[in-house]
Order: C-alpha cells, then structure tokens, then sequence
C-alpha cells in the first residue's frame, strides 16, 4: 500500500496534516475529493466586469497605474488594469507586503474576485492573482478546491494531487460499478472518472464524474440491501406470532375511543407480518399524535399473546417514562405489565427489572439504551420496538435485536418523510403510514408574524401563562454571533430582565451538557417553568399537554418539515393551543411559509418541502446508510438511488450470489464494508 508520506512533495510534516484530514494512504488521497471548482478559464473583458451579480469573476489585464492607501487602519493597493476593452480597477486589501513589492507598472496580472460596478466603472476586490508570463497567452483551468485543514490549505492538496496524480491512478480500487454497467449507464471508467474528479476540463464532465461515483456507492448499498432482504426472508427463523380470532375486537373493547381506520389497517399490517417466520422489519410513520402509541400495545399484546417477551427502546429517559406512563394503562387490562430500563435508576428497582426480564416473568421491556447493557437479558425476546429510530445508531438497533433470537423489529417515527423518498430510501423496510390523525382534535391555530409585531406575541404568551399554561420559544442560534439570528441565551435574557421578568424563564439548549437537558426538561413537564426558551433540541417527542403555545423566531430560516415537527410540541391537550411563525420584517421568502397557516398534515407538508427546497432538506432524518456514503448524500440524490436500486435488482435477480466474474467488485465492495454489514443486519 502507497502511503501519502511516500508521495512526491510531501514531507513528514504534511504527511501528518493529511492525516488529521483522514487521509493516511494514496488511495484514500484519490477518494479525497474536491467539494467545489473556481473556473479559473475564462477571463471576463474588463467592459463587462461586474454586470453579473455574485460569485467571482476572472480578468487578465496589464498594469498601467499602481498606488497604495490607508483606509480604516487598513493598508489597501490599489492597480489600474487594462485590455483590450478597457479599463478596471482591482483592489488588494491587507496584503499589500505581499503584492507591492512585486508589482510594477506593464506586468500582466491575472486576478480574480468579486467585481462591484459603479458610474466609475468596475472595481475588483482580489481574492486570489497570478503575475503571467509576458507574450504569453493565458491558459486558465478548473482549480479544485479541497475539504482542506487549518494548516493544509486546499491548494497543497491540489498541489500535491496534481503532482501524483499518475502514479495515484496507477494503483487503483476495485471496482463495485461492472464495466459493462458503466458503458451502458454512459459513466466513464474509473480511471477517467478519477482524472475527471481531481483535474476535469469542463465542470460538466466533473459532475458527470462525480455521478458515478455515487452511483457505484448506492449501486454497492442497495445490493446490501436487497440481499439482506432475501437472506431475511429465506432464513426466516423468526417466531410466528399469530393473532387468535377476535383479539382486535377485544383489544378495541378495551379502548375509551374507537380505532381510526389508518390504525385499524397498520396493526393488520404488523400483525399479519409477525405472523410469519420471516422476521418483521417495518416501519410504523405517522404524524405527532396520529396514535402510534395503541399501534405498538397492539403489537405488544400480540407478542405477549404468544407467550413472546417485548422491548421498546426511546432516544431519551423523558421519553421512555412517556411511553411507559402511556403503555401501562392500555394494557393493563390484559395483564401485561411494564418493566422500566433507565440509566438512572435505583440499583434495587433496576435489579428487578432485570431478574424478572432474563426470567421471562415480565413480559415488556420499556428503556432508553439502558436497554443495550450487558446484564439486560430476554427470555423469550419476539418483538423490538425502537422509538424515533433515526436517533439511533445501527449497531444499537442490531445490539437490541441480538437479545433475542430472531425478533421482530417495529421502527417508529413521527418524522414525516414524503412517501416517494421513503420507500428509496429505506431499502429494506416495509413502510406503514397512519395519514389520519383520531378524530374531535382542535387544530393549532397557526399565524405568520412579522418581527415588528413581536409585542401582540408577547401579550399572546403573558395571557396563555396567566391561564396556567406553557410556553415554547424557539430560536436557531445559542449563542449570539454575526449571522444575524436569534440567540436562545440572548432571547432568554432579555425576557428575564425585560418582558416576562415576573415568570419562570428557562433556557435549553444542545451544549448543555445531558444530565442538565433532562433536568431543564423534567422542571417543564413538572409545570415549574413558563417559558421555555429552546434551540431545535425540543424538537424531538416530548409530550407535555399544559403547553399550549410554541413561538418560532426565525421561523423562515427552518424546513416546512421541521417547523411542522416543532409544531408537534404543543397541541397534545384538550385546550386550544397556537403556534406563531415570526420572521424578520425584510425577510424575502416567508411566503412559504403560509402552507402551516392553513394544513396540519405532515406528509402533505413535507411533499411541499420537497417541492420547494428539494430532498436534500431531509439529509438529516435520513439514517440509512450514512456510514457507508462518503460521496452520496441519500435525500440530495435520490434519483440516483432508485436508479441504482432497480439495477441492483436486476443484478441479483440474473446472479443472486453474485459469481460472475463481472461481479467481483461489487461482492468484494459488499464483504468489504463493515458498517454496511451492521445496516444489513439491523435495517
Ligand atoms: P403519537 O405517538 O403518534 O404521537 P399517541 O399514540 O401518543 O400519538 O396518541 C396521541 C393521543 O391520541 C393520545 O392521547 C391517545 O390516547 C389519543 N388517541 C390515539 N388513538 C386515538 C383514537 N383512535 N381516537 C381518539 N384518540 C386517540
Ligand atoms: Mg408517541
């Protein structure tokens, strides 16, 4: 194996820059690619720099003045440029030790910059120069620029990939992407498509480039995916889990309330699944408050039916008590009660817990990854349920699985992701969808605010306390800084002091340390806080029905899809609650934000996310796979998922063990990949 210190012009020092960036051998220096290229190519005729609006523009040009000026302390230099269509001005600022003494009058420059024009004409402000050869013609190219580090700028790495680039492309990795497949997808090979990555001549032949190698990386995950579901479902060895004749009725006999028809139609789904001796592996979506809770006591119950042990697993303690708070009643009248995991717990009630698990006496497991440790053991371990599942890792899903035999798996989430991008994306999940939410709910009364009319909000939140309610108030930033949003710290503040200084303000935030999050949390789901003033970290199920009123600062700077999620926060009462969108009064695309004011249907929403702002908004609820991605991007590329998926079908279809020789990348890329191995087990 090459090493990146054997290369040429790379000393121990930068070998051990490379390093920090993960970038150890010549092969990972190929991988290491550029996330965006200045197009150093063509130069704009100083007559018409600056007419276009943003990013940077390229000019050649020949000095024919040169001064140097103090400005606000700073040392600025000043050249006039000429060619053949006129005249401009660029402009250096602070670096002048570097340009003057170097500048001459006649030099011919090549500059690059952001260009502002004025009735004087156009003004560059220099970001990067080169002084050119004189006579010469200029020949600009495509500059890559790289993830770089604090002292390994992108140009060293450039630099350095220019200067090895034949012998990095002498050696190269296998393949998953047949050669055949490639030609027939119109991909280039790999060679080319390295060469096209690091040193292209057209961005588009860099975009194309760049396609095919995430191509190849959806191609290798969504054959992980299609072969773990034909292993699942040849291996099966699951416990069948069937329902007797009449158990629906009888579990609707117990209920206050009728099932909605979306429930109705999910439990037969899940229970018809664990009926079979293929393990279950299905996703259970539905909006906050659509009633997952009864979906996953039905499933329960038919576990516990069966003589089968259950475990449900939540992100956080706060939410595992919520499930546990909620569960027990539901089945409690059919004898089933509920054991508690938590990481903090009294050593005697955990002990319990834990003997009457491993002895099969319990029959329902409810934790947060307390669950995962060591001396938590099943007896008979049937059925997995794992809460907002994306918050988890996969190998704590598989962890929890690996307790039982061959359990079946129910994941569960309150993050609508639009149907299409779902069923790409969660290659080996069954999907079921509540898109109903029970009926008699009053809906949150939503308004969009301009920030000027910030004092009606403020009345609106006294009035809620005064009644005996509770508050959420949202901001995007902690702290206060120069990007111009809101800071929860600052907000916090200045209600304390100013507005609301007669209530109990608190704040909470990501930086906080964990143990100090539950706490801030625990005291607003006791009533002891009134006004919550939170970053996004609020977002996630938690259920406290007194609070009634979420206020969103910045609200244009969120996803439709996550101001909806937010939203979810308040509602969960009887009482009428509101939620209030507030935007800077200059802010351009609060437009579309109106969808909130007039729908409360999570998928709806989210497809208008999707329409408006593309997938690459659902980047982040989006699991599957992350670890085995280094080029793709499952949300932003969806398309060429699908893509990959239906041709890794068809592979499998024609060679299911993937023995012919043309395969032998693509099994190699699959035995290869560790993570991928723990996404086949567990998604
Ligand atoms: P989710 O977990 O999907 O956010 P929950 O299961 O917590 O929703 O249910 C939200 C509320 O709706 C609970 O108070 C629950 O008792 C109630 N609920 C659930 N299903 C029904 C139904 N079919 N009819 C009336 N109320 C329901
Ligand atoms: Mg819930």
């Amino acid at each position: 194996m090459t090493l990146v210190r054997d290369l040429a012009g790379v000393g121990a020092k930068t070998a051990a820059l490379f390093e920090e960036l993960g970038v150890v051998s010549a092969a990972d220096l190929l991988e290491h690619f550029p996330f965006r290229y200045d197009d150093l190519r063509e130069p704009t005729p100083a007559a018409r720099l600056g007419l276009v609006l943003g990013g940077e523009e390229n000019a050649v040009g020949t000095i024919v003045a040169l001064r140097e000026r103090r400005a606000r302390g700073l040392e600025i230099v000043e050249a006039t440029l000429r060619d053949e269509s006129g005249t401009f001005q660029a402009k250096w600022i602070g670096r002048n030790r570097y340009v003057v003494g170097r500048f001459s009058r006649g030099l011919r420059l090549f500059v690059r910059g952001r260009t502002e024009r004025t009735m004087a004409g156009a003004t560059m402000n220099v970001t990067a120069h080169a002084i050119l050869p004189e006579g010469e013609a200029y020949h600009g190219a495509l500059v890559p620029i790289y993830p770089a580090g604090k002292e390994l700028p992108s140009r060293k790495i450039a630099q350095v990939v220019k200067k090895n680039l034949p012998a990095l492309l002498s050696s190269l990795p296998d393949d998953p992407l047949p050669v055949r497949l490639a030609q027939e997808l119109h991909f280039p090979a790999l060679e080319q498509a390295y060469r096209n990555v690091h040193a292209p001549q057209t961005p588009q032949e860099a975009d194309a480039a760049r396609r095919r190698f995430i191509f190849a990386e959806f191609l290798v995950l969504a054959s992980g995916a299609q072969l773990a579901r034909s292993r699942r479902e040849q291996e099966a060895g699951a416990r069948p889990l069937i329902a007797s004749d009449g158990m629906l009725e009888n579990f609707q006999g117990a209920l206050a309330f009728r099932l909605t028809s979306a429930q109705a139609r999910v439990i037969g789904e899940i229970w018809s699944d664990m009926a079979r001796e293929i393990p279950m592996n299905r996703l259970l979506q539905g909006d906050v408050g659509s009633g997952k809770t009864l979906v996953a006591a039905a499933a329960i119950l038919l576990a516990a039916r069966n003589d089968a042990q259950a475990a449900l697993m939540a992100p956080t303690e706060i939410l595992a008590m919520q499930h546990a708070a909620k569960l027990a009643p539901l089945l409690l009248p059919f004898g089933i009660t509920v054991e508690v995991v938590l990481g903090a717990q009294s050593a005697g009630s955990r002990s319990s817990a834990v003997d009457r698990l491993a002895s099969g006496a319990a029959s329902l497991a409810i934790g947060t990854h307390a669950l995962l440790t060591q001396g938590v053991e099943f007896a008979r371990l049937g059925l997995v349920v794992i809460d907002e599942q994306h918050r988890f890792g996969v190998e704590q899903r598989a962890t929890l699985r690996a307790k039982g035999g061959t359990p079946h798996t129910l994941h569960m989430t309150a993050t609508p992701i639009p149907r299409t991008l779902a069923q790409s994306i969660y290659a080996d999940l069954d999907i079921s969808t509540i898109d109903e939410l029970p009926p008699g709910r009053t809906p949150i009364q939503t308004y969009a605010l301009r920030r000027s009319r910030l004092d009606r909000v403020y009345a609106l939140m006294r009035k809620q306390v005064e009644a005996g309610h509770q508050v959420y108030v949202v901001a995007p930033a902690i702290e206060e800084s120069e990007s111009e949003l809101t800071s929860a710290l600052v907000e916090a503040e200045r209600f304390q002091r100013e507005i609301f200084a007669d209530l109990r303000v608190e704040v909470l935030h990501g930086r906080l340390p964990a143990r100090e999050k539950e706490a801030v949390m625990k005291r607003f789901v006791r009533g002891e806080v009134d006004v919550l003033v939170a970053t996004t970290v609020v977002e996630v199920g938690v259920d406290v029905a007194n609070a009634t009123t979420m206020v969103i600062l910045d609200a244009h700077r969120y996803g439709l899809a996550q101001l909806h999620q937010l939203r979810g926060r308040v509602g969960r009462g009887a009482v009428a609650s509101y939620c209030i969108l507030v935007t800077p009064d200059d802010a351009a695309d609060a437009q579309r934000l109106a969808i909130l004011t007039q729908s409360s249907d999570g998928f709806a929403i989210a497809e208008e996310d999707l329409r408006l702002r593309g997938p690459g908004q659902f980047s982040g609820t989006v699991q599957a796979g992350k670890d085995t991605l280094r080029h793709a991007d499952f949300a932003r590329d969806v398309l060429l998922y699908r893509q990959a998926r239906a041709v890794a079908q068809r592979i499998l279809t024609e060679d299911p063990e993937l023995t012919t020789p043309e395969y032998r990348g693509l099994r190699r890329a699959l035995e290869a990949a560790p993570s991928l191995r723990a996404l086949l087990l567990s998604s």
